[in-house]
């Protein structure tokens, strides 16, 4: 599971330029659902080998009546969901009353916290942190953020844990065996064999596939998910045990496993009328990162919002398969079913890639041919593609359309290899391939696609110029 970490602190102390460092210039997700009371950011971090969420918890101003009524219960809710905790403080302002309130505060949550000095470029860093050790701390990190000094230092000590773990699951490297191969970076790390490899891919699209179904506050998931787990052709497995994050549920369907991460927490409820579990965006992201594929639920009857731009643009980001179900399609006249199509049409072009079915979960109109369309895209995401193939690809969408002269000179595309899958990577060698233009690269992206038949997957291109 990919570890989470939160930023603490006062305003003003870096928080803002440290989660920008650590998420570098991807786009932040700013959280501003209806039941969240302050902004807040969350982001994908790849540091090293490390890949973890981090968030921006929004200034808590201690000051105030208490930290308790003034960190917002979704703030806490983030803390709660951190795995780890860095309490930013400003070396050059020195500690405030905000930075002991907030301290207390956190002292009471029992979280791996680390308390982390920002601002020491240009200051005597010792003696300005002198104070700090009345925090009651173990250790403390001096960082400049701004320049990013002693960030990599901190986040390999925040992150080391997790590291552990993951070498642990990792196991023997010399004793791979095919079985414990879960995931196509699994398989592609382990250095297989051709027909090793082929064996474990074959393996893997026969896995359950991990359904991760997300969405805003009330566009529907909880009813889609009853009315999925309702059905009769649907074989519901015994639950696993409850855990602070999403519920895994496993089920069958005509022959096809799937485990349906529900974010929307219905199985936590005692009857289908007790009230609605908080919207946690926490929750979401890692049942996005964790899936195969994520099945995104739009309201028909609300606009498109940027906060679901921001969930697809996050499941883009992670490279995820992906689903979109427009729910609530019952009982809409024509003219604004239209309305909403030509909307669809509008926003979602960036992610042309994914099907969209118009359901109603409430009546169960159109929930059977979601299976489709997820199967789909979890064997494209996941389909092996030879080299050869690849390549006669590249040199029909060259032939039917050159490449445009780059000053001059006609660019060349030579060959074409698989560089990773789910989300499946191509990468064409050539001369002066870097230099194509978007419009030829798109060319190439749709070609791949539509000759290989990849719906509801992203695929990236990368190109490698031999000159
Ligand atoms: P936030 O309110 O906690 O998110 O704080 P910001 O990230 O917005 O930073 C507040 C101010 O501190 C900005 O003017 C930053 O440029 C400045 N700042 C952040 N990190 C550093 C640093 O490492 N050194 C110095 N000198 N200034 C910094
Ligand atoms: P969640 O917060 O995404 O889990 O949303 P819920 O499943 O709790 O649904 C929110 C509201 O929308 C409830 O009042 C549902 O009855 C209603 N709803 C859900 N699906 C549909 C649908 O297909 N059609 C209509 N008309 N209402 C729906």
């Amino acid at each position: 599971m990919i570890p989470v970490v939160a930023l603490v602190g006062r305003p003003n102390v870096g928080k803002s330029t440290l989660f920008n460092r650590l998420t570098r210039t991807r786009d932040a997700l700013v959280a501003d659902f209806p039941g969240l009371t302050r902004d807040r950011k969350y982001g994908k971090a790849e540091l090293e080998e490390h890949e973890f969420i981090v968030i921006d918890t929004g200034g808590i101003d201690g000051t105030e009546d208490g930290v308790e009524t003034k960190m917002a219960e979704q703030s806490l809710a983030a803390i709660e969901e951190a795995d780890v905790v860095l309490f930013l403080v400003d070396g050059r302002a020195g500690l405030t009353a905000a930075d002991q309130a907030i301290a207390k505060h956190l002292r009471s949550r029992n979280k791996p916290t680390f308390l982390v000095v920002n601002k020491i470029d240009g200051i005597d860093a010792d003696s300005a942190c002198a104070d700090f050790w009345q925090l009651g701390v173990d250790a403390m990190y001096q960082i400049a953020a701004a320049q990013n000094r002693g960030v990599t230092a901190l986040m390999e000590r925040a992150l080391a844990p997790f590291a552990e773990e993951l070498k642990e699951q990792a196991g023997d490297e010399d004793e791979v065996s095919i079985e414990d191969l879960n995931s196509v970076e699994d398989i592609e790390n382990a250095n297989l064999s051709e027909a090793d490899a082929e064996a474990a891919y074959k393996r893997l699209q026969e896995q359950p596939i991990k359904l991760a179904i997300i969405g805003r506050p009330n566009v529907g998931k909880s009813t889609l998910t009853n009315r999925i787990l309702g059905e009769e052709r649907v074989v519901v497995y015994d639950m696993p045990g409850t855990t602070r994050d999403s519920i895994y549920i496993p089920m069958e369907r005509e022959g096809q496993e799937y485990v349906l991460i529900d974010t929307a927490g219905i199985r936590r409820r005692k009857n289908m009328h007790e009230a609605v579990e908080k919207f946690s965006v926490v929750q979401t992201l890692k049942a996005i990162e964790d899936a195969n594929v994520v099945l995104l639920v739009i309201d028909a009857r609300e606009n498109i919002s940027d906060q679901d731009l921001s969930l697809l643009g996050y499941a883009l980001n992670a490279g995820r398969s992906l689903v979109i179900a427009v729910n609530k399609w019952d009982g809409l006249d024509n003219e604004v079913k239209e309305r909403v199509k030509s909307e669809l049409d509008r926003r979602l072009g960036f992610v042309d890639f994914a099907r969209i079915h118009f359901i109603s979960a409430l009546h169960g109109t159109g929930v059977g041919h979601l299976y489709e369309s997820v199967q789909e895209a979890y064997q494209s995401a996941t389909k092996r593609i030879s080299t050869s193939m690849l390549t006669r690809i590249m040199q029909m969408a060259q032939d039917d359309h050159q490449p445009p002269m780059i000053r001059g000179r006609r660019v060349k595309l030579k060959y074409a290899h698989a560089g990773g899958y789910n989300p499946p990577i191509i990468v064409i060698h050539g001369n002066l391939v870097n230099e194509l233009p978007g419009s030829y690269k798109r060319y190439l992206m749709n070609y791949y696609r539509k000759s290989l038949e990849m719906m509801g997957t992203p695929i990236r291109i990368m190109f490698q110029s031999s000159e």
